[in-house]
Parts: C-alpha cells; sequence; structure tokens
C-alpha cells in the first residue's frame, strides 16, 4: 500500500456533485482507502480559453495497492464516467484527478510525472492539500 495525493477539480455541471461522485467512485476502487479529505474551495480558472467557470477543487490523501500507471488509469476511467469529453488542455472540464504524489516515488515520463508538475504553482492545489498533507 502507497500514500498518495490527488487533486480533484470540476468547472462544469454540479460541481458538487461531479466532486462527491468523483469521491465516491474513488473510494470504490479495489485496495484503494481515503485517508483524509480537504474542504472543497471555489477557484478562479488558470490558464485554458477565456471566460471559463470558476471550478471547485479539493484534494484527498488515500493509500492504494495500485501503481501510479494503474492508479491514472483509474482516475481517467472516472473522468469519463463523470461525462468529461474534451481534453482542451486546462480547458473546461466536469471532472479533472490529478495525481499530486505518489509515496516518495518521482517519476518523469511523457504523459504522468509525479510530483505533479505544475502542483507548486497552482494554489488551488496548494490550499487544500495543506489541510491533509499530515
Ligand atoms: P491538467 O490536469 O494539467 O489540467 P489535463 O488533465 O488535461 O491537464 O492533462 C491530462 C494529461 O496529463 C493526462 O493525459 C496525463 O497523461 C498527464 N499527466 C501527467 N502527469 C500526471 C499526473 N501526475 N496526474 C494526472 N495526469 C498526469
Ligand atoms: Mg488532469
Amino acid at each position: 500500500m502507497t500514500v498518495s495525493y490527488l487533486s480533484i477539480g470540476s468547472n462544469l455541471g454540479d460541481r458538487h456533485q461531479n466532486i462527491k461522485s468523483a469521491i465516491k467512485k474513488i473510494k470504490s476502487l479495489k485496495g484503494t482507502h481515503i485517508l483524509k479529505i480537504s474542504r472543497i474551495i471555489e477557484t478562479e480558472p488558470v490558464g485554458g480559453p477565456a471566460g471559463q467557470k470558476r471550478f471547485l477543487n479539493a484534494c484527498l490523501k488515500i493509500d492504494t495497492k495500485f501503481s501510479p500507471r494503474s492508479l491514472l488509469h483509474k482516475l481517467e476511467i472516472i473522468e469519463r464516467q463523470l461525462g468529461r469529453k474534451n481534453t482542451v488542455r486546462w480547458g473546461a472540464r466536469t471532472m479533472d484527478l490529478d495525481i499530486l504524489f505518489y509515496g516518495n516515488k518521482v517519476i518523469r515520463q511523457k504523459d504522468l510525472t509525479i510530483p505533479h508538475k505544475r502542483l507548486f504553482k497552482r494554489d488551488f492545489v496548494l490550499e487544500p492539500l495543506s489541510e491533509i498533507i499530515w
């Protein structure tokens, strides 16, 4: 089992419900337990196309038996189940699930960077993360 930190974001549809559903789905992943859940905060969109709605963001502390890559795959499935369609970078989305940390692993691959590349530039991640980091 490895402790991992995830970020959750939504700025389309019923954002609260999207976040609740994502948490429920993560909770029901095999061999995965939720250890802590941050508060949900409302944030201005950063980057991406102009005119986007505000996001709701939260962070989770979990432990999981999945490898980083399998975990990413599971999260991508949940994003799609929650209706994420467009893959415009930093664009509007019903659900964005990112892996912030995975144990003390450092991964630098094209489609998977851990710790998350933009984590330290994103207050909307750092603020909820700081509530649950211990
Ligand atoms: P962002 O999450 O930066 O707003 P996207 O969700 O559109 O952007 O980007 C998704 C891509 O980021 C995925 O295809 C995935 O391969 C890649 N990626 C790289 N590192 C991570 C990570 N730590 N967590 C989630 N996705 C990651
Ligand atoms: Mg993402």
